[in-house]
């Protein structure tokens, strides 16, 4: 097709107008969306950096008001999820919601590691992390949230600063334990939404009857061998986890990645299907 330089030269022209047009049509689009949210606020630069002890007092898992009550977003925030906008389902009012809902992450483990980088990345404005685990040099192949610079310290500690140093407008909140029964209504109470990865069975159980006491959407991942699960209970009128599973299996059927192995980058993929629901799940 391309006879000769000619030729060639007006079909990189045509292209290069091409993505031109097309950049130009997404910043159209973009101008469109923010006007239809009223005028960008100003930026406030203090609004927004916070970080959050864990626990025990109210409040401290309260979504960030700077961002959340406002008419529009900030003109920073306007930018950062640009792309987010654009997009006709989600748009301003999508990230608006987003920036107002909290999530609590359980595990900062294999399955925690993706969902809490993405959920800090695309802007959630309070996000819950769980964890009484220190980081170990075996945990690196797939819970990517870890550095090795972290290893021996608290998993929590390493995936809290490992968000705020990909966001640092959102509010991270660290839980250093365990989600026992003694303490589980406790945490999940304070949050939107609930994700379960933990991978243990009676964990699940007990998340699952908390998110279904306090009416809270609980999404669930697994991941064994080179295989994994995802699930979104209790959401819309959808079964809790109980009302599928109403018996645990006997604890001999139950296999572990510290037994069976598990394949990194399959721990984190499991969960990609989810994230569009976990936005849907956002108040
Ligand atoms: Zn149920």
């Amino acid at each position: 097709m391309d006879g000769g330089g000619g030729d060639g030269g007006r079909s990189r022209e045509l292209e290069r107008l091409r993505a031109e047009r097309d950049e130009l049509d997404a910043r159209i689009r973009l101008l469109e969306s923010e006007l239809e949210a009223g005028s960008a606020a100003p930026v406030s630069p203090g609004a927004g950096v916070g970080d959050g002890g864990c626990v025990g007092g109210g409040g401290a898992c309260q979504a960030r008001p700077g961002l959340a009550d406002a008419d529009s977003l900030p003109a920073d925030m306007i930018y950062r999820y640009s792309r987010h906008l654009l997009l006709p389902d989600f748009g301003v009012e999508g990230q608006k919601k987003l920036s107002r809902s909290s999530i609590l992450v359980v595990g900062a483990g294999g399955l925690g590691s993706p969902v809490a980088l993405y959920l800090a990345a695309c802007g959630v404005g309070v996000l819950g992390i769980v964890d009484g685990d220190d980081v170990e040099l075996n945990n690196l192949h797939r819970q990517i949230i870890h550095q090795e610079a972290y290893i021996g310290r608290s998993k929590v500690k390493s995936a809290a600063d490992t968000c705020r140093a990909i966001n640092s407008s959102i509010k991270v909140v660290e839980h250093h334990h365990t989600l026992k029964p003694s303490n589980a209504l406790e945490v999940v109470r304070k949050y939107d939404i609930v994700v379960d990865a933990t991978d243990n069975l009676p964990t699940r159980y007990m998340i699952s009857d908390c998110c279904v006491l306090l009416n809270k959407p609980l999404i669930s991942g697994a991941a064994l061998g080179l295989e994994g699960q995802l699930t979104v209970y209790h959401h819309n009128g959808s079964p809790c986890y109980r009302c599928l599973f109403p018996n645990p299996p006997p604890v001999a059927a139950c296999q572990r990645c510290s037994d069976s192995g598990v394949l990194g980058v399959g721990s984190g993929s499991d969960w990609l299907p989810a994230s569009p629901r976990g936005y849907k799940g956002c108040k």
